[in-house]
């Protein structure tokens, strides 16, 4: 087994992530170093701390994999007596690749905000504040009889056919497919030269536009032909909706004081700071992981009875108090909860190609703030 290319690797989290997920004016991708090399260790972190990288050389990493971009605020120069000046030379000196998924990763389905709502154990989860809709297309591919399933299972693990909570999905007729194989082929059913008719299975599924190179990929790996035939088409329909933070029911209504204890163990904090009646009743919930002031507003035009999000400020915190929303804050920390998803995902992806590459989540506990 051989580790993977870190452009392949960052390939695959793209396809998951793309950077076009990205609210705008915000930093992502490729920090420091270079993509294209061997990756035989990759960490996952949620900010690029010297701890973290003094714990990357120690563990031998190649590339870190972030939430939180290191160089957020841009460096006007790299001074290495400063801090931020010594994480760069140390990355440089050792080799180590940064790259950051920041707000992309918050939108993705299945990311930050994602992985918090579901944490939460809340139910319909459904976005709080639409950044973009991503655009669908149409995938037809014909495939003789005797692989339809395999291509129908490709599909679906590839990530096609998601429509709502449904996954799989697909339609299919059945027809001849006709083809007369040329001098420099090597066809899987009939001969060169000579005209084929075989039963074949038209495979009609819906998927974003930005997994269409991931799922065509996918069938060409499982299709018998040598030249599979597909169509692809635009669609009308009205795309995915994506976007920042997440709203959702809780199974059943408990007070502010026991849901803030509920937040509390989830996301293994010590404290959070509460604003609202502690016994008022919540049912609907509101997540934002990070930096949630502008979206309170948001919250209370959804219906939220409480919104749980970091960093709020006091007069953030009136506002939302005034507009009846409860708020509970556990801190911009909590955010670590991605660190063991991108882990997951990153360890499927190098299972599925079959390659060397370890993963490792940071063990580096990098909340600021402690309560006394
Ligand atoms: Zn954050």
């Amino acid at each position: 087994m051989k580790p993977l290319n870190g452009q392949v690797l960052i390939q695959e989290f793209e396809a998951w992530s793309p950077k076009s997920y990205a609210v705008e004016g915000d930093r992502n991708g490729l920090m420091i170093g270079t993509l294209n090399k061997p990756i035989c260790k990759v960490m996952v972190a949620l900010d690029v701390l010297e701890e973290v990288i003094d714990e990357a050389i120690n563990e031998k990493v190649d590339l870190i994999v972030a939430h939180h971009p290191l160089l957020f605020r841009p460096l006007k120069k790299i001074d290495t007596d400063t801090p931020h000046g010594r994480i760069v030379e140390k990355a440089i000196k050792h080799d180590i690749t940064i790259y950051a998924a920041h707000t992309n990763l918050d939108v993705a389905p299945g990311g930050v905000n994602d992985r918090m709502a579901e944490a939460l154990g809340l139910k319909n989860i459904d976005v709080l504040a639409p950044t973009q809709s991503v655009d669908l297309i149409k995938l037809a591919v014909f495939v003789p009889e005797s692989h339809e399933e395999d291509i129908r299972r490709a599909l679906g693990e590839a990530g096609a056919g998601n429509i709502g909570d449904y996954s799989h999905c697909s339609y299919s007729s059945k027809g001849i497919g006709r083809f007369l194989p040329g001098d420099s082929t090597n066809p899987h059913i009939g001969e060169r030269g000579k005209l084929e008719e075989v039963k074949e299975v038209k495979i009609e599924t819906i998927l974003p536009v930005t997994m269409k190179k991931r799922v065509l990929n996918a069938i060409i790996k499982a299709h018998p032909y040598e030249e599979p035939a597909y169509d692809i088409y635009p669609l009308d329909n009205t795309g995915n909706v994506l976007g920042l933070g997440r709203i959702g029911v809780l199974e059943k209504e408990i007070s502010l004081e026991v849901f803030a204890e509920h937040v509390k163990q989830v996301f293994s904090v010590k404290g959070a700071r509460v604003v609202g009646d502690l016994q008022t009743p919540i049912k609907k919930v509101a997540v934002l992981g990070g930096d949630g002031n502008k979206y309170i507003n948001h919250a209370v035009f959804k219906g939220a009875d409480v919104i749980v999000t970091g960093d709020v400020y006091y007069h953030v915190a009136h506002d939302a108090m005034m507009a009846g929303l409860s708020v509970v804050d556990p801190g911009h920390n909590v955010e670590k909860i991605m660190k063991e998803s991108v882990k997951h995902f990153f360890e499927n992806v190098i299972h599925e190609k079959k390659a060397s590459t370890e993963v490792i989540a940071s063990k580096i506990h990098t909340d600021p703030f402690q309560f006394v």
